[in-house]
């Protein structure tokens, strides 16, 4: 052994000597944010948050949180997503388990949430549904369902994934957030589980189109699960059977929100406007100001609780 390799192998590790070394090497990797990586990645390997890093710079990391952290930093190097090294994902403000398999919820997303819950508290306090029940088609790891289920205490949701590991994986999050009593998550093709019509429909469906795979980054195009992004030919192949079913399974007055993408919404919109079954049928933006969701409202009556009707 050489004297500096002697000295190497005696080297003390900081945390600030870590961070500086995952970030550059990430960076000649061009992953995307790498000195956020670095934190996440080192925070993880040595049992500890993100923030509580800086509180101890100098902290030596052993040579058992050295090796995690070189097998993680080789994985983020080939462009996994963070999220699947560290085995969760937050989604307004919750953790999520999620890994290969499921799609890594998006930040986009959650305003498809946000947008749900508006519509809930600007309901009459007469007409609104007690229990609201809704239905997450394509859940993935359940961030939606589950979420909704969180912010609306009356709602009894249903969660359908046709996938095995995103259906054990949505329940597992099921669990992990103590929703069992009001969520249920089924494996299913798309409505064809539902055992009843719902108040609010909602999916984020798959819906890259042939044309945008190629230009997707390497961390979605070769790790995400491509039967959770990929619409066909033209993006719409899942949209076009949703709105097929959604009058179906819609009760009047409720409602059904897409995601999809600025390529496919004013398309996505025209064909539920066609189907003759849905109000105000719109485009929405997501935080970004991109097109990204299509809203509509379930045409007909309302019966309130008393018997009474009213137009939806
Ligand atoms: N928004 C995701 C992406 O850009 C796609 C999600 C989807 O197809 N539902 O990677």
């Amino acid at each position: 052994m050489t004297a500096s390799s002697q000295s190497e192998a005696h080297r003390v590790w900081s945390t600030r000597d870590l961070l500086d070394w995952i970030e550059q090497h990430l960076a000649a990797r061009e992953v995307d944010e790498p000195l956020l990586v670095a934190r996440w990645l080192m925070a993880h390997a040595i049992g500890t948050d993100p923030i509580h890093l800086y509180t101890d710079l100098d902290r030596p990391a052993s040579a058992d949180e050295r090796a995690t952290l070189r097998a993680l930093v080789e994985r983020a190097s080939a462009h996994e997503p963070v999220q699947y090294l560290l085995g969760e994902a937050g989604f307004l403000g919750r953790m999520f388990e999620v890994g290969p398999g499921v799609l890594v919820p998006r930040t986009a997303t959650e305003t498809l949430v946000q947008h749900v819950l508006t519509w809930h508290r600007g309901l009459d306090a007469d007409t609104r549904p007690d229990p609201l029940h809704i239905a997450d088609i394509g859940t993935g790891s359940g961030c939606i369902g589950l979420t909704l289920a969180m912010h609306i205490p009356a709602a009894l949701v249903v969660g359908v994934d046709c996938d095995d590991v995103a259906v054990s994986m949505a329940r597992g999050n099921c669990e992990r957030h103590e929703l069992g009593d009001r969520v249920s998550i089924l494996q299913g093709d798309l409505c064809d589980v539902l055992e009843a019509p719902v108040h609010v429909l909602v999916s984020n469906p798959p819906y890259i189109d042939d044309a945008h795979w190629n230009k997707l980054k390497p961390n979605v195009r070769e790790f995400e699960p491509s039967i959770a992004l990929r619409g066909g030919v033209d993006g719409l192949d899942v949209i076009r059977r949703l709105i097929s079913q959604a009058s179906q399974h819609v009760l009047p007055g409720g409602l059904f929100v897409l995601e999809t993408d600025d390529h496919h919404a004013s398309t996505t919109r025209d064909l539920l406007e066609a189907t003759g079954e849905f109000d105000n049928c719109r485009v929405l933006r997501d935080e970004f100001g991109d097109d990204r969701f299509v809203t509509a409202d379930r045409r007909g009556q309302v019966v309130r609780p008393d018997g009474s009707i009213c137009n939806a």
